[in-house]
């Protein structure tokens, strides 16, 4: 690891300022919240910033979960572990609670942020990996030697010619799917809201740009809608191994259901696969209207698969996306929710 300078800001206004001051001396500054991810590519020599800016004394500005009629609110500096114990998000929101219990370890669930969670970086082994010299995301320009290499984790929804990376996480699935917003104060500390859909960047021919944000924003707390499908919702995830791994194909759902078994509304959210978090617009409207049985859900997962691209080690990924998530449809459909 490179040596830096680490700086504790004591608000969000003072964590902007000093990391604007950063970026006037050229210093190149990071925000440090739980650090699990940061510190990794740190270590490995992947991102080398000069300065980081420890948020770690802004648990009391930016640490709290609020949930009322219009939605839910939590503080960007919250843990994974309070969000995925949290007793109103179980019961109101348990796609939530089950993406963020399915992700990483408990020991790391304690550390981690939700803000810092849902800016973490691909596990491409040959963007990690330093001494591999093609990675248009760490050296634009360089080629993917990904695309003619191992790729048998990477995506196949929302690739490019430059870059098949995926997106690892789980929670940001569940984000995508309700429709969450992000609140963010910009380099003056003024206040805008995003769509958290306008966060991640598809790679396209700039994959080293991953994200709608600039060095010195800071994310303050992510906001998710009510409405009647949050209750009925699940995070199915597949991967290679049961406990502490990232997924090789998930699914987020959402349905509101009426009296007679039809669809009034269904959320879908893909993850492991795709490039960016990714909502699979063409298969919700697939099943509109629809009673949700093996044949609709079969017919959605064809629409939300239509346009993958696969690689040398990616053939199965189509139709493991495909039955996970009919898998995740089939399931939500019967829980058993109530009023
Ligand atoms: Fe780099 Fe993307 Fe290619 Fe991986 S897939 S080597 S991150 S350019």
């Amino acid at each position: 690891m490179r040596p830096f300078e680490l700086q504790t800001a004591g608000n969000p206004s003072d964590a902007i300022r000093k990391s604007q001051d950063a970026s006037r001396a050229q210093s190149g500054a990071r925000y440090l919240a739980g650090g699990t991810n940061l510190l990794d590519l740190m270590k490995l020599e992947v991102l080398t910033p000069r300065m980081l800016v420890s948020l770690k004394q802004l648990r009391s500005d930016l640490g709290a979960i609020e949930s009322d009629e219009d939605g839910l609110r939590l503080g960007a500096m919250v843990r994974m572990a309070e969000a995925a114990d949290h007793p109103i998000i179980r019961r109101d929101y348990p796609v939530i609670a089950d993406a963020l219990r399915l992700a990483a370890s408990a020991q790391l669930r304690n550390m981690a942020s939700l803000g810092g969670n849902v800016l973490q970086r691909t596990r491409c082994q040959y963007y990690r990996d330093t001494s591999w010299r093609a990675c248009n995301k760490r050296e634009p320009g360089s080629g993917c030697q990904a695309i003619t290499g191992v790729n048998r984790r990477l995506a196949v929804l929302g690739v490019s010619e430059h870059c098949i990376a995926n997106y690892p996480g789980d929670f940001a699935i569940a984000l995508v799917m309700l429709g969450a917003e992000l609140d963010i104060l910009d380099s003056a500390a003024a206040p805008r809201t995003i769509a958290f859909e306008d966060l991640h960047r598809s790679p396209g021919d700039t994959p080293h740009l991953e994200i709608n944000l600039q060095p010195a924003d800071l994310i303050t707390s992510i906001r998710i809608p009510a409405g009647p499908w949050t209750r009925r919702s699940r995070y199915v995830k597949v991967r290679d191994r049961a406990s502490y791994d990232f997924a090789l194909a998930s699914a987020a759902v959402a349905l509101d259901l009426a009296a007679d078994g039809r669809v009034r509304s269904a959320r879908i959210g893909l993850g492991g696969l795709v490039a960016r978090p990714w909502r699979a617009v063409e298969a919700e409207t697939v099943l509109n209207g629809r009673v949700l049985d093996e044949s609709a859900a079969q017919q959605a997962a064809e629409a939300a698969f239509a346009g993958a691209v696969v690689h040398s080690d990616t053939g199965f990924k189509p139709e493991l996306g495909r039955r996970t998530l009919v898998r995740a449809l089939l399931e939500t459909a019967q829980l058993e929710v109530s009023a």
